[in-house]
């Protein structure tokens, strides 16, 4: 008989910490009801698929996938050939936490990385990685990534996106969106999904649900429905196509249409600047980005950040150069607040004289 694991307490180490969230879990029992045909052919994905071009106003084509790396590298690999080149941010996710998956799904395609502040790629330079080289010795460049919001939480204006895709058209790329945390962009933007995709000029867009408050499963929308041709062997192939299927477009379906992506989102950024705002009146303490979204990072000294473990909170230093703090759909005013006494608390005791 297995024991149930204890409660843990809750942590903002990362969005994936958390739960399902009750719209994306009541869709799965309602799904878990009886029998449904295999490989997508389901009525639950029927309803995802149909609740995507609502909410994007448009005939997108869906596909879904277990992860966001996969919803990445086969979005990506299906934009070029072997012999391209995919032009991202140094610190993209594809780039950092992918294992060269995006590389191995489109046999070879090389990433072409753009050094810059935040995370975000400017049509500077983009123009300036993908005419450097145009001989036959150079991968050539074919496809644009960006993140939104970044990997350190910041956000590409409508504005900033036609500008990228201005240049994309121009240079013959297409335009693709790791959109991991798609659902916090929109809401810290206060704009509909479409404004910041195909409006803007976005291609293929991956959009998360496992962090939005879904047990896994990202979309893959393509916005122009002739780049979605073979897709679906390109996940077969990969091991991506879910034999049921029902389990990943339903909570999508749950979430999409009661809004609860909205709401998880609104409240994970909206915790973001709680934590954001009651750290601003801690000395000793700085943000080391502006919070646009759902995460905090803070430059904290190496001895602060060491009692903060010790206290036994749990978060990344190893992404953009500070401690990582990310919120969640059910992330906890009362934990937050306990977290920022603990930080305090440390703060105090590392400048007290030995
Ligand atoms: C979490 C995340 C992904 C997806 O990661 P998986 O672990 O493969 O699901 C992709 N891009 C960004 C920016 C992320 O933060």
């Amino acid at each position: 008989m297995l024991r149930p694991m204890t409660k843990q307490p809750q942590q903002f180490a990362s969005d994936n910490y958390s739960g399902i969230c009750p719209e994306a879990w009541v869709a799965m029992e309602e799904a878990n009801a009886g029998y449904a045909p295999a490989y997508g052919e389901d009525a639950w994905t029927e309803r995802a698929s149909a609740a995507f071009r609502k909410l994007f106003e448009t005939e997108c084509e869906m596909f879904l996938a277990f992860n966001g790396t996969a919803a990445n590298s086969l979005a990506l690999a299906s934009l070029c050939q072997s012999y391209h080149s995919v032009i991202c941010a140094e610190s993209a996710h594809v780039e950092t936490d992918e294992c060269g998956a995006p590389e191995f799904f489109s046999n070879g395609s090389k990433l072409l990385t753009a050094r810059t502040v935040d995370g975000k790629l400017t049509p500077d330079a983009i123009r300036d990685l993908a005419t450097r080289r145009r001989d036959i010795h150079f991968p050539k460049p074919r496809v644009v990534t960006i993140t939104q919001p970044t990997e350190t939480g910041q956000v590409y204006t409508p504005e900033e996106i036609r500008a990228i895709s201005g240049v994309c058209r121009e240079l013959g790329l297409s335009l693709h969106m790791d959109g991991a945390r798609f659902a916090n962009a929109c809401i810290g933007l206060n704009c509909e999904p479409a404004d910041i995709t195909w409006r803007a000029g976005v291609d293929v867009l991956c959009f998360g649900g496992t962090k939005n408050g879904m047990h896994a499963g990202e979309a893959i929308l393509f916005f122009d429905p002739k780049l979605a041709e073979d897709f679906g062997y390109r996940c077969k192939q990969a091991g991506q196509l879910a034999s049921k299927m029902r389990y990943l477009s339903a909570p999508w379906a749950g979430i999409l249409e009661s809004g609860a992506w909205r709401r998880n989102a609104a409240h994970a950024n909206a915790c973001a600047r709680r934590f954001s705002k009651a750290v601003a009146e801690v000395s000793g303490v700085s943000p080391v980005f502006p919070v646009e979204a759902n995460a905090v990072f803070l430059a904290l000294p190496d001895a602060v950040a060491e009692a903060l473990r010790a206290r036994g909170w749990r978060f990344y230093t190893f992404i953009g150069g500070g401690a990582r703090f990310m919120f969640s759909w059910d992330a906890d005013p009362a934990r937050i607040d306990a977290l920022v006494a603990d930080l305090r608390g440390c703060l105090l005791t590392s400048r007290l004289p030995d």
